[in-house]
């Protein structure tokens, strides 16, 4: 291997070994280390040296997806922070205002619980199944990331164990739901990000689901943001040929593996390396499909958007969704109201061709579904929004336009409220969504 394509990870506690840090202005600086107390970070040598530009530090797109940086925390957090920076990390007042800060920032998004499936009586908590079709699965070695992003707070449960014994006894419980949901056509793996498992794991639970028993699954999902922050993993790294088998022997086995690939912006679609791993993938027959969050500081500006869908065809990848941020973490650093939302979209999807129009969005994962804003109009005088499900827990109501009082400020599902002077909108009569649809709290 030679220095580039062998990975070095980066956090607080080894970041001044970076070159370019040193040339970061003392409040950069300071900014790192005390967010990176609440928020944890990681880069990686591919991430430092080929995607960030560092002669436009803090604003870099990358640089701000990968490090910390002041706004990321409220001026009264921050100050806190500053001030226990001399502490050791062990004190507990210390441990307890970190503790504190967190909490603060991330409003548990305990929905997740209503889509954990049961097996005789047993609680799956590796799986979600909210949509009939599609379970996800998190594999439990896949609980880390090549890059903890800024935006994501899914870094609680980064553990990153690699264990064959329980990746088969996770594999087993995984199969025997299958085989009791043949609705089930698509299973998702998820993290973190799936990749950070081995080849080895991932074929113990992929490869029984290519047997004549799973003929109802159709499509291995993986979603990974390996290609835009560590492309080396479908090139060079030790088991990248097993991957890559992997896929193929999917693809032989008559099922579609669909790769959804997070690309953030146009400069991780831009490197020779990116662009072989794309090609690698795609020769065993994969397809890649894209998908990214709006995120106000790093894409926000319909121009990066007309860039990366271009770029993403001319590599061969199918953009698919783009994402209202969720609300939990520095949401407030990068959210884009949902106006704002739907008229960047709609620029850049006027400005590009129909092979790049197979996106939707910009669209919320919330408690009752994915919800696309479909666009901002009046009727009878009143300004509205008209939204739409593209998922629901009940299926039947996907597709079926409604309708939220336009709100300039609003930035998620649980700020709109009905128009016409609706009391509720319609999928939360008469039961609609199932049990525990009522509780207004989980938008998950
Ligand atoms: C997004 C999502 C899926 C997959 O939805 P598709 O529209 O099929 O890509 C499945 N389950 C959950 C919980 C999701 O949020
Ligand atoms: S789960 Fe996705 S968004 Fe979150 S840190 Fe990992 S790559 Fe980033």
């Amino acid at each position: 291997m030679t220095h580039e394509n062998r990975y070095r990870a980066y956090t607080l506690s080894n970041y001044k070994e970076i070159p370019q840090i040193k040339n970061l202005s003392s409040q950069d600086i300071e900014a790192i280390e005390v967010v990176g107390r609440v928020l944890p970070f990681k880069a990686n040598n591919y991430v430092v040296e080929q995607l960030i530009d560092w002669n436009n530090i803090p604003n870099d797109p990358i640089f701000t997806l990968t490090f910390p940086r002041k706004e990321m925390l409220s001026t009264a957090h921050y100050e806190q922070v500053l001030n226990m920076l001399d502490r050791d990390p062990s004190d507990p007042i210390y441990k307890e205002a970190i503790d504190t800060i967190r909490r603060d920032l991330n409003p548990n998004p305990a929905g997740q619980e209503h889509n954990v499936p049961t097996l005789e009586g047993f609680r799956l908590d590796g799986m979600q199944h909210k949509y009939r079709e599609t379970v996800l699965f998190f594999p439990s070695q896949g609980q880390t990331c090549h890059a903890y992003c800024t935006f994501c707070f899914r870094w609680p449960q980064f553990t990153g164990m690699n264990d064959l014994k329980f990746a088969s006894r996770e594999a087993d419980l995984l199969h025997r739901y299958l085989l009791e949901h043949k609705e089930v056509t698509d299973v998702l793996f998820t993290g973190g990000d799936p990749l950070t498992a081995t080849a080895n794991i991932l074929s113990a639970y992929i490869e029984p689901l290519l047997t004549e028993e799973f003929a109802h699954i159709r499509t291995i999902r993986i979603g990974s943001k390996a290609l835009s922050y560590w492309p080396y993993r479908f090139l060079t790294d030790r088991d990248a040929d097993n991957l890559i088998e992997l896929f193929t022997k999917v693809r032989k086995a008559g099922k579609n593996l669909a790769f959804q690939a997070h690309f953030n912006h146009p400069a991780e679609l831009s490197t020779d390396v990116v662009k072989q791993a794309i090609d690698r993938i795609k020769s065993t027959g994969a397809q890649i499909r894209t998908q990214s969050p709006l995120l106000n500081k790093i894409n926000n500006h319909p121009d990066i958007w007309v860039d990366m869908w271009q770029k993403q065809v001319d590599l061969g990848c199918i953009p698919y969704y783009m994402f209202i941020a969720r609300d939990t973490g520095s949401k407030v650093f990068f959210e884009v109201p949902l106006d704002q939302a739907w008229e960047l979209f709609r620029n850049a999807y006027s400005r590009v061709s129909g092979v790049c129009r197979t996106v939707r969005g910009p669209s919320m994962s919330a408690f009752p579904g994915k919800v696309i804003v479909t666009g901002v109009a009046k009727v009878k005088d009143e300004k509205v929004f008209i939204l739409e499900f593209l998922q629901c827990r009940n299926p039947d109501l996907v597709g079926i336009p409604f309708f939220a009082k336009y709100d300039a400020d609003a930035t998620w599902l649980d700020q709109l409220e009905p128009a016409f002077d609706e009391k509720e909108f319609f999928y939360e009569k008469d039961n609609l969504l199932g049990d525990n649809s009522d509780d207004r709290n989980l938008w998950e």
